[in-house]
């Protein structure tokens, strides 16, 4: 794996196109436009083997039809009709195999943001697509808090050596909302200044190590009395159970 290399292509507004690659072939996760992915791999001679999907939203999906068409690639994405594209399904525990780039990853299925979410692992790297954001998490469009905890709690015991790659450059405004709830939080007020700066050279947040985002994102310390303390405070009243912590931070978050 030392030899792949990891880079983000901007879509849209905030949307990250991640691209593993070896200067030969390519993989793209979540390819929600193809145009950037296409001048991309025409820039650096690349040749696409795969695509890999998380979950069905049309800034994740909608560049993949024209890729497979053009490159005939393998696109791994869950069993979601309303996904296009010619897919190989995967699920929970599945393993998938890129040969080209001679690496694998596991599937894991994260129910939340959407109900058919997966992300994907291996021992250096998680692709998590929107189920997890640097200092927050995605929407709760369709599942619901139990459920979308749980996922989250499958996402708190890998390693925590992790390089998380998010789809999304959400960090900055999820800290906004994380120092709103604990003001006082000594490593989120420094994580600020370190992501400020870099994003005042246009540099990508992202990926971010996940020993960090279970030191600080408040979507993965549900169970931290400091953390319950704090949106107690906020919201005036009185949390007691991780899944109810979960419930209303997201729903701080989304009227925030
Ligand atoms: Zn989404």
């Amino acid at each position: 794996m030392m030899s792949i290399k990891i880079f983000p292509i901007p879509a849209f507004d905030d949307n990250y196109i991640w691209i593993l690659h070896n200067d030969e072939y390519a993989v793209v996760v979540d390819p929600g436009s193809s145009a950037p992915v296409d001048q991309y791999l025409a820039a650096h001679n690349l040749t696409l083997t795969h695509i890999l999907i998380t979950h069905h939203h049309w800034d994740h999906v909608n560049g993949l039809e024209s890729l497979q068409a053009d490159w005939g690639c393998q696109v791994f994405a869950p069993k979601d009709d309303r996904i296009p594209g010619d897919l190989a399904y995967v699920q929970e525990h599945d393993s998938i195999q890129l040969p080209e780039l001679d690496i694998n990853f596991k599937v894991i299925e994260t129910p939340g943001h959407t109900l058919s979410h997966i992300c994907y692992f291996n021992d250096a790297w998680l692709f998590c697509g929107d189920t997890l954001f640097s200092i927050g998490c995605g929407r709760m469009f369709e599942g619901q808090p139990a459920q979308y905890l749980n996922s989250l709690e499958k996402i708190r015991k890998l390693p925590p050596n992790l390089q998380v790659y998010c789809t999304h450059e959400y960090t900055l405004s999820n800290l906004e909302f994380a120092l709103h709830i604990e003001p006082e939080n000594q490593g989120l007020q420094k994580l600020k200044k370190t992501v400020t700066a870099k994003r005042k050279m246009n540099q990508p947040s992202l990926p971010v190590l996940l020993q960090q985002e279970l030191c600080l994102n408040p979507f993965l310390r549900t169970n931290d009395p400091e953390l319950k303390n704090a949106l107690n405070q906020y919201l005036n009243k009185t949390i007691t159970s991780p899944i109810d912590c979960f419930a209303d931070l997201r729903q701080a978050k989304d009227q925030f």
